[in-house]
């Protein structure tokens, strides 16, 4: 049963949840989905398919919310078997070097450190404030219309399915990805960014039978089983497989993992958890897909990276430290008592909810408020004109002193008291400008950031200046919102001192700090010689490599400098 080109599309559908992670809801009959299943998960993209050209090869295996700390917690513990074989043993005295692979120290993702953000910028080479996707979730204000791939605020995950069905994440990538500038064959196997590549592949639907959107709900509802995002990643694998005895290796090929993040978000205890799931599911299906190239001779002639978009940071899951959307102690009920009508928590509205003046949108330990010039729609009713900026002194910095007002006394939401770490706003451009770097609120006045941390030194938030320039200055830093909140988080904080912009979770992550933002960046060669892949490394992208630079690092790999 065919279905815009997907050989599955009528066996479910895709739901994604807050961390950016999916799950299959099955719909239709069992012979449905048995039909479907004989028939395979794969959707080729590009007719003809590219010719395989043959060494060098690179194999990705991108591990969702996998942190650096975590990975190389696992691969130094001996209980992932395979992915500890393939790097061999820890060369000593030689920080990073392993026998057969050179680990990257101090990688940094880029911000938010959130899903689809990461991925996108991960895939390109590019910040958010150049590649159009700042997050989970977002507002185009040009377009008046709000993206949510992973909702966080919003419901319906019509755009999650999307990300498969309708390539959602080409669409709204305005930067090349590394498949069209790698030009060669290239497999993806359920990443989101799948615009030049040859091929994808997803879950085979068989092994969902079971699967509900249970991750959507949060962690409050407890009982959540870690089989169910397994599936999905043993799954997608056995999808790959397939493809593999089928049409043979490509020459690049990306293997996604996003039930590793999704388990991490819900489970009681989430680091331990995690590197449990990479010891057992993930290092499992790492060995299925090295056996796969191994039996076809390919192995030896193959790179392979582990990377992450991001890492996790344990947090409370109570209302407290959750900070949502609807309600009156939450958000957006400061935007509300200033004046602002609040875009409801939707995907799409309907024409008679169009009147909104302020939009809000989610990443976990980010937060971003969009807002129009309001003296253009102030009467109930009057839809706004958000190619139009927000006036900087009349819109913009109530707003700022409204949330640094609740965060310091409480005023207006005692709720929120506390929950704050820095508000970060900028002086609006008009459309077709590119955004302004965003500057600091320290309680008078917006200050550039490099001269606030001067004053107010901040080793915990790393790299801030030049990432939030990433994420805010550029073509689309518009889409990054007109304030930006940053909640009060990081591992060096207590428990207790951690808040999160979402539903309830047992982790989250999207802040600068170091438990978040450091991420793996693993280049192995079966049989190699660690020493010479990092001199390779150091050679392609310098000794200090951030997630930007990994499609350069691909590229080079594959001699497509
Ligand atoms: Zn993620």
């Amino acid at each position: 049963m065919k279905k815009r080109g997907w050989e599955i599309a009528a066996a479910g559908a895709l739901v994604v949840a807050a961390g950016g992670v999916l799950v299959w809801r099955m719909r239709g009959s069992a012979g449905e989905t048995a039909e479907l299943v004989a028939e395979g998960a794969e959707k080729v993209l590009r007719n003809p398919m590219r010719p395989p050209r043959g060494a060098p090869r690179v194999l990705v295996f991108a591990l969702d919310g996998v942190g650096a700390d975590e990975l190389d917690a696992v691969i130094r513990g001996g209980r992932a078997r395979n992915i500890a074989h393939l790097v061999g043993n820890p060369r000593r005295g030689d920080a990073g070097v392993y026998r057969h692979a050179y680990a990257a120290p101090g990688v940094l993702s880029i911000l938010p450190s959130t899903t689809y953000a990461a991925w996108t910028s991960l895939f390109t080479g590019e910040p958010a404030g150049r590649t159009g996707v700042p997050g989970n979730e977002w507002f185009a204000r040009e377009e008046d219309r709000f993206y949510a791939p992973a909702p966080v605020t919003v419901t319906e995950h019509t755009q999650a399915l999307q990300v498969y069905t309708d390539q959602l994440m080409g669409r709204v990538t305005h930067v090349p990805t590394l498949y069209e500038r790698a030009n060669v064959r290239a497999y993806v196997s359920l990443a989101s960014l799948q615009r030049g590549a040859d091929l994808v592949t997803v879950p085979d639907p068989a092994s969902f039978g079971q699967l509900v959107s249970a991750f959507a709900e949060g962690a409050e509802h407890g009982n959540v089983k870690r089989e169910v995002y397994a599936k999905v990643d043993e799954g997608a694998a056995g999808s790959l497989l397939s493809i593999i005895e089928k049409r043979g290796v490509a020459d690049l090929q990306v293997v996604y993992f996003p039930g590793v993040d999704l388990w991490t978000h819900v489970a009681p205890d989430p680091l331990t958890a995690q590197r449990q799931y990479v010891e057992t599911v993930v290092d499992s299906v790492v060995g299925q897909v090295l056996g796969a190239y191994r039996r076809r001779h390919a192995l030896k002639d193959t790179y392979v990276l582990f990377v992450a978009d991001h890492g996790h940071t344990p947090v409370l899951s109570d209302d407290a430290h959750a900070l949502g959307a609807e309600g009156d102690d939450e958000p957006p009920a400061v935007l509300r008592q200033a004046g602002f009508r609040v875009r409801p928590f939707k995907l799409t509205v309907g024409d008679d909810e169009r009147d909104y003046q302020a939009v809000v949108a989610y990443q976990g330990a980010m937060a971003y408020v969009y807002l129009a010039d309001r003296s253009a729609c102030a009467a109930p009713g009057a839809r706004c004109d958000w190619r139009r900026p927000p006036r900087f002194a009349e819109d913009v910095l109530p707003v700022v002193r409204a949330f640094d007002a609740a965060n310091r006394t409480g005023a207006g939401v005692p709720q929120l008291r506390g929950t704050l770490d820095l508000i970060f706003a900028r002086e609006p451009r008009p459309f077709g400008q590119d955004a302004a770097p965003y500057q600091v609120w320290d309680g008078e006045r917006l200050v550039p950031i490099g001269e606030y941390l001067r004053a107010h030194p901040r080793p915990d938030l790393l790299d801030l200046e030049r990432r939030m320039d990433g994420l805010s200055a550029g073509p689309y830093g518009n889409h990054a919102g007109d304030v930006l909140l940053l909640a009060r988080t990081g591992i060096e904080r207590p428990l207790s001192d951690r808040y999160y912009f979402s539903g309830i979770y047992h982790s989250w992550h999207g802040s600068p700090t170091d438990q978040d933002s450091r991420i793996p960046l693993i280049v192995a060669e079966p049989g190699g010689d660690g020493r010479q892949l990092r001199a390779l490394v150091t050679g392609a992208v310098g000794a200090h490599p951030t997630q930007l630079d990994i499609t350069r690092l691909i590229l080079a790999l594959l001699g497509r400098r």
